[in-house]
């Protein structure tokens, strides 16, 4: 299967990756879904929604706390910077993301489009003034929820996508349009159950591309696939990578 995966984005002219939280698990960040998914241990509606968190700022700045911790430690994987490397041996065109890490871009990606915004900073709902995340997560133990230097009293909110507000429509569209050309397309880690990021490997199918899966899990779309890889991204991705000489 990974000679065949290979053989695939050898023969690519524009071929686009999709990833999703499971990229990112041997980095240590946990995924949603799946073995030791967070939603296992939390209500996502609640604590991702941009609803509750109007309502009560500091209960999601708790929970997000937690995980800031994690994901701020986090270094690129060898899935990661597997991407990157084929990114630079002009075999892949562009990696569209689910993720808010950055940890494509600490991997040396170039061409990275979040669907679902970053976590690397937050925003003042007030004056819209931007700080880093690593600035914001130093004073959480002295203020929650954290409050906005620049105008002094508006909430600060990570610039992450939460249910329920709208996607960054330059980024939903540089996607759609990746994916109308794309010829091959290559789905890491993710569940594809959030909607409209699962649209994606549609449109590509639709479009004529050819898919790669490469999940820890069966998918919904793996019927759709050309070729499925069930296992760690962190192993299977470098020996693509390896075997198209990136
Ligand atoms: P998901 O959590 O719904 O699914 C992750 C998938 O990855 C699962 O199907 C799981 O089987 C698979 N997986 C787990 N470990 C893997 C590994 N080592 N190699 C390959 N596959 C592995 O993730 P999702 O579909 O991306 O959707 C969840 C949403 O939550 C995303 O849209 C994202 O915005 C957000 N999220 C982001 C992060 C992050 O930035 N790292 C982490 C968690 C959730």
């Amino acid at each position: 299967m990974v000679d065949r995966a290979a053989e695939l984005l050898r023969g690519a002219s524009t071929a686009v990756a999709l990833t999703g939280a499971g990229v990112s698990a041997e980095s240590g960040i946990p995924t949603f879904r799946g073995e030791g998914g967070l939603w296992t241990k939390y209500d996502p509606v609640k604590v991702s929604s941009i609803d509750s968190f109007l309502a009560d700022p500091a209960s999601y700045w708790q929970v997000s706390k937690e995980r800031g911790n994690i994901a701020l430690a986090a270094r690129p994987n060898p899935g990661h910077e597997a991407l990157a490397a084929m990114e630079t041996a002009g075999r892949l065109v562009a990696v569209i993301t689910q993720n808010t890490d950055g940890l494509h871009q600490a991997a040396k990606s170039r061409r990275v489009i979040e669907l679902h915004g970053s976590g690397r900073t937050v925003e003042c709902l007030e004056c819209g003034a931007r700080e880093s995340r690593a600035d914001v997560q130093a004073r959480l133990d002295l203020e929650m929820p954290p409050r906005c230097k620049s105008c002094g009293g508006g909430v600060l909110k990570p610039t992450v996508v939460l249910f329920g507000e709208p996607m960054p429509v330059d980024a939903v569209n540089e996607a759609l349009e990746l994916a109308r050309v794309a010829d091959v397309i290559l789905v890491v880690g993710s569940s594809l159950v959030v909607y409209p990021a699962a649209e994606i490997p549609l449109i590509a199918v639709r479009s004529g591309a050819r898919m790669i899966v490469v999940n820890a899990e069966p998918t919904p779309f793996d019927g759709l696939a050309e070729i499925v890889i069930h296992g760690r991204s962190g192993e299977v991705l470098p020996e693509i990578a390896q075997l198209i000489g990136a």
